[in-house]
């Protein structure tokens, strides 16, 4: 039996030494670790279509769209900017300290920890590695055990292409993920749930280890009235945010629907149409619909509709295929907002949808929610997008489309309250995974005197005009400008 922890502390201990020696900092190393990476997904394309299929149902269009494509996408992206983002970015500095200059440096943080999830197994894994390497770190990588012919893939095929040295692939579970967290990294980037977050937080905290958590939540998504045309592309897109990634198993996927009661009957039927044409409405043969990830998922959904209330608000679908863990597209209409399906995180394809008399009331409930991680708008009322900006607190806001905002990589990628904190994609993966380090480099042509003792009234006003900024110049010139005397 292989002892995990010996195999933890050995990991590190190689990491650490790799780290010391300065090759991960070196960026012609990062460049070739990240086109590494690229070239493992552009070999094994096939190999990992396979394996996305048969561990989530998924289709090789979605596996490409949410996954592969998404990770090729984001090294292109850092290839093109690492330059860029590695070098020193210049600072202005105040006139009170001329002449001196000053920079600021993003240096790696050292050993970081990435735990994956298993709804994206293949993008939630290789995406924070591809920002922890441009920003020149080295790392260990926990997939989730949930998606184990992934993981395993992972922990075999990374050792082929990337540096073993300063890059390794732990397979395991809770147990193993406890153990991890047990030792001192010098950041954990967390993809996961709200409440085994907060365990990452605390063992963090017992090493003032920083860290990013990507959590969960209920992401809202709030239908307002649209022309017939737009509404036929909005429910396009509803249906793609609430079914299209992973049959519903997505984070920033949409958890409920708010829409003013006139509307939802319109939008109901629209809505139907929409699942009948990309997934059919035979539940024994829907096409082109991820399965649930297993038993222990499938019955936790399979309950949440056990509620009398709740079962009796299903308008569509509904039907269960245990055998082959496919839960059909299902609609619920006006659910008590107390049962558990409006209060939990539902992480399927199930779409509860609310009535409101007034749209505009779709703020007030979303706010005595946690704050989402991602919250979503069809409307055209630029007023009505003002005062969602202004009024709630979400990790992003996309008016009129759903999930694109997480293949931007101009964009942060990021939670905020119970959804997470901390950011990622592009730049914010270099930053995420960097310290930026304030160089300032002073002269000795002149010294301020009135910095030093001994005290008097006129040096307290020198500081006093100094700190304003406002006369700075004129201090400079007036006053204490002298040239340090070697005594
Ligand atoms: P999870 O929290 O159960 O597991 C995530 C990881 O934590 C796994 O690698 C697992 O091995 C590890 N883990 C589980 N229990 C642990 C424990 N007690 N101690 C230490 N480590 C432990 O989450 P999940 O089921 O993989 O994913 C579903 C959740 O993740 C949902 O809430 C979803 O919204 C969220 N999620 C968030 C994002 C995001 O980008 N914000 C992406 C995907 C999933």
């Amino acid at each position: 039996m292989v002892d995990d922890d010996h195999v933890i502390r050995r990991s590190m201990e190689e990491l650490r030494h790799t780290f010391r020696t300065g090759i991960t900092k070196n960026v012609d190393w990062r460049k070739a670790q990240l086109g590494a990476i690229l070239k493992l997904i552009n070999e094994n394309e096939d190999t990992l279509f396979e394996l996305l299929q048969s561990e989530l149902g998924k289709h090789p269009v979605e596996s490409y769209r949410d996954e592969i494509g998404v990770v090729k996408k984001s090294i292109e992206h850092a290839l093109s900017c690492i330059d860029q983002w590695v070098s020193p970015k210049k600072g202005r500095l105040p006139l009170l300290f001329f002449p001196a200059s000053s920079k600021v440096m993003s240096e790696p943080l050292g050993i970081v920890l990435i735990i994956g999830s298993w709804n994206f197994p293949i993008s939630l894994t290789l995406d924070p590695l591809v920002g922890a390497i441009s920003a020149g770190n080295t790392v260990v990588l926990k997939p989730s055990e949930l998606a184990p012919k992934c993981a395993s893939f992972l922990a075999k095929t990374l050792p082929d292409y990337l540096d073993p040295r300063a890059i390794k692939v732990i397979e395991g579970g809770r147990k193993v993920s406890s153990q991890l967290l047990e030792y001192k990294w010098d950041k954990i980037f967390f993809t996961g749930s709200t409440k085994v977050g907060k365990i990452v937080m605390a063992a963090a905290a017992k090493h003032l280890t920083p860290v990013t958590l990507e959590l969960g939540g209920k992401c809202p998504a709030i239908f307002d009235s649209l022309p017939n045309s737009d509404m036929k592309v909005a429910t396009k897109r509803i249906a793609g945010g609430k079914w299209g990634p992973c049959s519903g198993q997505a984070c920033i996927g949409i958890d409920y629907l708010l829409v003013e009661q006139k509307f939802a009957s319109t939008l109901i039927e629209q809505l139907k149409k929409t699942i009948k044409r990309f997934y059919g409405d035979d539940v024994r043969n829907l096409k082109n619909l991820s399965r649930i990830v297993n038993k222990v998922h499938f019955d936790r959904l399979r309950n949440l509709l056990g509620d009398p209330a709740v079962a009796s608000s299903i308008i569509y679908g509904g039907s269960f295929d245990e055998q082959n863990l496919i839960i059909e597209p299902t609609i619920l209409l006006d659910p008590p907002v107390d049962a558990e399906i409006m209060t939990e995180e539902i992480f399927g394809p199930f779409l509860p949808i609310l009535t409101l008399d007034n749209i505009e009331e779709s703020i007030g409930f979303i706010n005595s929610k946690p704050k989402p991680l991602a919250l979503y708008a069809f409307t055209k009322n630029e007023n009505f997008k003002k005062r969602i900006l202004a009024e709630t607190s979400s990790g992003s806001v996309t008016f009129n489309d759903t999930m694109v905002q997480f293949v931007c990589d101009n964009l942060p990628f990021g939670g905020v309250g119970q959804s997470g904190f901390g950011r990622y994609h592009g730049k914010y993966s270099f930053d995420t995974f960097s310290h930026e380090k304030a160089v300032l480099d002073r002269s000795y042509y002149f010294e301020l005197e009135p910095r030093h003792p001994p005290w008097n009234k006129f040096k307290l006003e020198f500081l006093r005009l100094a700190y304003s900024y406002k006369y700075v110049g004129l201090v400079l010139l007036l006053l204490g400008l002298k040239k340090p005397s070697n005594s």
